[in-house]
């Protein structure tokens, strides 16, 4: 078939390599001129890697990441470093880190040669026929893949965007530039209307995120001062994760989701995939997991089938894929909530709560949200 992916993102860019394996003729257009070279880390559940290994990009994946945050003690803490949860070890065995970077390389270096145009700004006909027009030049395609990211022009030509959601805190990200002693620990710290969470990458460096609850729209002179300052007397090694990091690689974005779910994920031979259909908030670690889950479980269903059953295939998708991405969106933003709850007498009570509840909880929740329901299954 041909196949036309609009947007070469982590979404686009594994259903690209999914179906090209499957010997597909597929095209991928990418609006920026060269592949992005930003980002911090990334953490992957093993729902990521099931999807990655039906995809023929696990063990690539796996040979550029790092296990081992899950030999370590993770969980909740509070400012001062005292644990209010411990993830029961056993719990995060699929679960690995990334950098941005590296896996956006990976993933390009799969990506079958002259198959993705650079510079090529995608529209989509409004009605969902597959029809790509670039610079006023259309191309016909049997079926049109929108995974152009969570502000999907696109989307919003099929009459599908339900508009964002401000999730009410600012995030910094970065990664630092030399190895740096964890002592064995990991994880997320909680305060009052903010967050610091701390993930082990390849070669020691650490990928670190921070969080605070504040309008929309401000930025600092110098981000990485910012961050230091809102997280002064937070526990060993926060500072030291700061100040490993290089000031101009420090990154911050306002956090959105996707206002409601979409009201489909189809239209005619048009369907959408990743943070275009389903933008979340990171608070559970998904938004990524489940591109990649969209794309395996597409190429899965187009496995062995024409152009003719496309219509067939896209509804199958929609069932199977709806029901799951909108319940993550929706306990996604619930706990970005509890995380960064600011009012004191919440903090008081979510850090009880936390205290008293047993990490098998905890541990047997994650293990539901890692598992990805195959087509077939
Ligand atoms: C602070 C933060 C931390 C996160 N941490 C995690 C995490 O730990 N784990 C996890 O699983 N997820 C995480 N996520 C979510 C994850 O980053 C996204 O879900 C994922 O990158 C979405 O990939 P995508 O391919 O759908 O979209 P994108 O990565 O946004 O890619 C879309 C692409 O489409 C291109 N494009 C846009 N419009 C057009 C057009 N008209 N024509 C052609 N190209 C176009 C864009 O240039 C871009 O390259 C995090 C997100 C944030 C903000």
């Amino acid at each position: 078939m041909r196949i036309a992916v609009i947007g070469a993102g982590i979404g686009g860019l594994a259903v690209a390599v999914g179906l090209q394996a499957d010997a597909h003729e597929v095209t991928v257009f990418e609006r920026q001129s060269s592949p992005s070279a930003i980002g911090a880390g990334l953490t992957l559940f093993g729902n990521a890697f099931d999807a990655l290994d039906v995809l023929g990009l696990g063990e690539a994946v796996r040979s550029i990441s790092s296990g081992a945050i899950a030999s370590m003690r993770s969980g909740q803490q509070d400012p001062s470093g005292k644990w209010l949860l411990t993830v029961p070890q056993g719990s995060m065995t699929g679960l690995r880190s990334v950098h941005r970077v590296e896996l956006h390389q990976t993933l390009l270096a799969h990506l079958a040669p002259g198959s993705l145009h650079f510079g090529a700004s995608a529209l989509i006909a409004q009605d969902g026929s597959p029809r790509v027009s670039v610079d006023e030049t259309m191309s016909d395609f049997d079926l049109v893949i929108v995974a152009d990211g969570i502000r999907s022009r696109n989307r919003t030509l099929l009459g599908l965007d339900p508009g964002l959601h401000y999730a009410g805190y600012t995030a910094w990200r970065g990664v630092t530039n030399r190895p740096v002693d964890l002592r064995g620990e990991a994880g997320e710290t909680w305060g009052h209307g903010q967050l610091f969470g701390i993930v082990p990458l390849p070669d020691d460096r650490v990928y670190w995120f921070g969080t605070l609850s504040t309008a929309p729209g401000i930025t600092a002179a110098n981000e990485h001062e910012q961050v230091c300052r809102e997280f002064t007397g937070w526990h060993d090694p926060i500072q030291e994760c700061l100040q490993a990091t290089d000031a101009q690689a420090v990154l911050r974005h306002d956090i959105y989701d996707l206002a409601k779910p979409v009201s489909s994920l189809t239209r005619g031979r048009t369907v959408l995939l990743g943070d275009a259909a389903h933008a979340m908030t990171p608070n559970l670690g998904q938004g990524a997991g489940q591109a990649l889950e969209d794309a395996a479980t597409l190429v899965l269903l187009l496995r062995g089938n024409g152009a003719k059953e496309v219509p067939g295939v896209l509804a199958r998708y929609e069932s199977l894929r709806q029901r799951r991405t909108s319940e993550l969106m929706r306990r996604s933003r619930t706990a970005g909530r509890l995380a960064q709850a600011s009012n004191p007498l919440a903090v008081g009570l979510r850090n009880t709560a936390l205290r008293l509840m047993p990490g098998i909880i905890m541990g047997t929740l994650s293990q539901r949200m890692q598992r990805w329901p195959r087509p077939g299954q």
